[in-house]
């Protein structure tokens, strides 16, 4: 099955991964990012090594109109722009020749903890070790995800009440920094593409709407002045969209924008504004002993992209099925309305 999946997908178009954060294992130590954000330094390099032997890698921007070639296409993009995507990620990209797409957020460059998500972690891990419980990632991650449903003013609020109490937050998390625009441009010059990814970060569905329109529009602008090229490409954070929010998005002038929720393959029929990607972690690569699995990867991300096509393609037979009914049910009825004329004629 999995090998059949993997050859109807290789066929149909080509599959975006997400990537967020590159650590060491001594870093791992001390992030605050929650685990489905992070790939070990070891495990990126696997994954290339292998991904550049028996997969091809793709540009983003010349869009999906690609030959097939008898290989798994994938493209390699990083969300948040932290600075390991410029100290690990880069290099590695660079040595296995993987092009590589970021999208940042240009009102949190160069800065520490630029997340709440990661706030938060760090106050509730505090929290949990002052009181002298283990630590619980799990724990940690519910409590994120439940705030990601609230207005942007109730987060706010309920996070501000949290940190207030941990000033020393910042000093303990200098591993999560984002880069600074000097790391950025130095990228940029080597080759890697950069797209929006907000202003600041706000979850676009849940912001008044001209919030959003300014987090997509503005951070569009900055991008173009600081690296005086089209910035076309965007990514939604945490993946989340709507119709009016992915038409702020068209109105703005991106060409191409990128979802991260549900996973699934990019064909020549996708909305060129709602993308789907597969969001990759290090449990989506490695096998028990920590090493880079190409069968783990295949089932984590290759499988679920399989799903999620096959989910899309369903829905929409059905949707052309449904669509043929009415008009032969329309058709019907016509004759029907004709026939006592004919009568009467
Ligand atoms: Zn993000």
């Amino acid at each position: 099955m999995l090998y059949l999946a993997k050859r109807w997908v290789q066929r149909n178009g080509a599959i975006v991964l997400t990537f967020h954060r590159v650590l060491t294992d001594s870093e791992l130590q001390q992030t605050a990012s929650l685990p489905g954000m992070i790939v070990r330094s070891q495990t990126f390099s696997g994954f290339l090594k292998y991904a550049s032997e028996f997969c091809e890698f793709i540009d983003v921007a010349s869009g999906p109109e690609w030959k097939p070639t008898g290989k798994l296409k994938l493209a390699v993009t990083f969300d948040d722009g932290w600075s390991d995507n410029a100290t690990a990620a880069y290099p590695l990209a660079r040595q296995y020749k993987a092009p590589m797409v970021i999208f940042i957020v240009p009102e949190k460059t160069g800065t520490e903890l630029p997340f709440w998500p990661e706030r938060t972690a760090a106050a509730l891990d505090q929290d949990l070790s002052a009181n002298g419980a283990e630590h619980s990632a799990a724990y940690i991650e519910q409590a994120i995800e439940k705030l990601k449903e609230l207005p942007a003013s109730e987060r706010e609020r309920r996070i501000g009440q949290l940190t207030a109490a941990h000033t020393a937050l910042h000093s303990s998390a200098s591993v999560d920094r984002t880069m600074t625009w000097e790391q950025i441009s130095e990228l940029h010059a080597g080759g890697v593409r950069f797209g929006s990814h907000t202003s600041t970060h706000e979850i676009l569905t849940v912001v008044p709407v001209a919030k959003a329109e300014e987090e997509i529009a503005e951070s569009r602008a900055q991008i173009e002045q600081k690296l005086q090229v089209p910035c076309s490409l965007f990514s939604y954070p945490n993946g989340d969209c709507s119709a009016p929010v992915r038409g702020l998005v068209v109105d703005a002038g991106y060409k191409l924008a990128f979802l991260n929720q549900d996973p699934g393959v990019w064909t020549r029929e996708c909305d060129p504004f709602l993308i789907p990607r597969v969001n990759v972690c290090e449990y989506h690569l490695v096998d028990s002993k920590g090493n880079f699995s190409p069968l783990i990867f295949d089932y984590a991300v290759v499988w679920s992209a399989a799903k999620g096509l096959l989910a899309l393609v369903r829905t929409t037979y059905l949707q052309k099925l449904q669509s043929y009914w009415h008009t032969w049910l329309a058709k019907i009825g016509k004759q029907a309305e004709k026939k006592p004329l004919e009568k009467s004629s």
